[in-house]
């Protein structure tokens, strides 16, 4: 069979200007060609052309790109590098599938159930006390730095995913205006459930009746992330299938990786006139949860936040999608809250999916850079849209001593609102 590999028109016309060196995380930390988005251009150039061994060295280059998506924004001539990474890795996968992603992507996180199961472990840790003890006797400072920051990295772990929790309608206080599709994030149902019952919350009393399909898979940018594409457009299909039964007027996901992945479902068909239309219809309706709120009529909240806030853009969101505005616009309906902008706001925090497992000590070198930041803003609390750039921050900042908060900011709106006690006296 044929490889599916990058036009050479994405990577042909690169007049290696270097403007895209100013702007990458990887090339900042090691100045080298190789890490440098101009590098992954002429290496994957070379590669393609049979002038360069596609050697594990080479695939290697394309694994250790963040993702950020900062170097396709600045390219004078319309070169994306951050894309080009991303199918050299579906080229490299094509050519030595490995048996672990088969296992992980096609068989835990294409059902919600096995994907609950297999983080039962982590459940128990948390309920049985475990996680407390450890805590409490010191025991985390035994870990080796590697481990330590990885259970850091797990928020509070809900005793149930919210998938379960949820009905599948939640009902709009007072009149229904909308018709919502709210599509649960795997790592919003299994690690961020309360943030994301405080997004159904603000919906719903905001005129949304939300509808949450049980069925949906993962949004398949873990999968894609890591080149199986094949796996991604089988996501896709069963996601558009499940919110058409649905019949919703627009789509709402409170990740901001999630909503670039699904607002990219209407690329993954383009040979396939069918599901190109069905996906198209789909990508139209989707927003993230800060996206619809800033365009409907909000009710400004009564209560008060005393608190020096800051943001930070997950990529995900303000690359991918362009969103920057409307979650800075949310912050500041709320009374009290004191806002301050972060150095660097839009930079990488370091996290790109699991680069602190693959990839530990670049992804620590710049996640030091953000934290560095938050601490110049005097911040108690950082707010972001993002679970993956939420649980970074959170580990860097416990690392460090630091008691700020990490908040989803539209979980700070549901708190303005008076939270559940808002919602029942509403
Ligand atoms: S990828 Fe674009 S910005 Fe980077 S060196 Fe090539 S032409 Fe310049
Ligand atoms: S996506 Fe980010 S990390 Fe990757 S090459 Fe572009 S700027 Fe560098």
């Amino acid at each position: 069979m044929e490889l599916e590999k990058p036009q050479e028109s994405s990577y042909l016309y690169c007049i290696r200007c270097g403007l895209c060196l100013a702007v990458c995380p990887t090339y900042r930390e090691y100045l080298k060609e190789t890490t440098s988005p101009r590098g992954r251009v002429a290496l994957t150039r070379k590669g393609l052309e049979g002038k360069l061994e596609l050697s594990p060295n080479l695939f290697e280059q394309m694994y250790g790109c963040f993702a950020c998506m900062a170097c396709n924004d600045v390219c004078p001539v319309g070169i994306r590098p951050a894309d080009l990474a991303l199918s050299m890795r579906q080229v490299e996968e094509q050519k030595h599938p490995k048996r672990w992603k088969q296992i992980v992507f096609k068989g835990l996180l294409s059902k919600a159930g096995r994907l609950e199961l297999a983080t039962l472990p982590l459940r128990l840790y948390e309920k049985l006390g475990v996680r407390r003890l450890v805590y409490w006797l010191r025991l985390d400072r035994l870990l080796p730095d590697r481990i330590r920051d990885l259970e850091a990295m797990l928020p509070r772990i809900p005793q149930r995913p919210l998938r379960r929790v949820l009905p599948e309608i939640t009902e709009a206080h007072g009149e229904a205006r909308y018709r919502v599709g709210y599509f649960l994030g795997c790592a919003q149902s299994l690690l961020f459930a309360e943030q994301s019952a405080a997004t159904l919350r603000v919906l719903a009393r905001n005129g949304c009746t939300v509808i949450t399909p049980k069925e949906i898979e993962c949004c398949g940018m873990p999968a894609r992330g890591y080149g199986r594409m094949d796996l991604v457009r089988s996501q896709a299909m069963r996601n558009i299938a499940a919110f058409e039964r649905r019949d919703v007027d627009v789509i709402v996901t409170d990740c901001a990786t999630c909503g670039s992945m699904l607002k990219e479902y209407d690329s993954l068909f383009r040979d396939d006139p069918e599901w190109k239309e069905r996906a198209a219809a789909f990508r139209s309706k989707v927003r993230d949860v800060s996206e619809f709120l800033a365009e409907i009529p909000l009710e400004k909240p009564s209560g008060r936040i005393e608190s020096r806030v800051t943001y930070h853009d997950p990529c995900h969101l303000r690359r991918a999608q362009k969103v920057w505005r409307e979650p800075r616009k949310i912050l500041s309906l709320i009374d009290g809250l004191e806002f301050v902008e972060l150095p660097e706001a839009d930079w990488c925090c370091g996290s790109a999916g699991s680069q602190l497992i693959t990839h530990y000590e670049t992804s620590k070198k710049v996640l030091d850079r953000k934290l560095d930041h938050i601490e110049e803003t005097g911040a108690d609390t950082v707010a972001s849209g993002c679970p993956g750039c939420r649980m970074q921050l959170e580990t860097g900042l416990k690392r460090r001593g630091k008691p700020v908060r990490v908040v989803h900011p539209v979980a700070l709106l549901d708190e303005a609102y008076g939270g559940v006690d808002g919602q029942r006296n509403h």
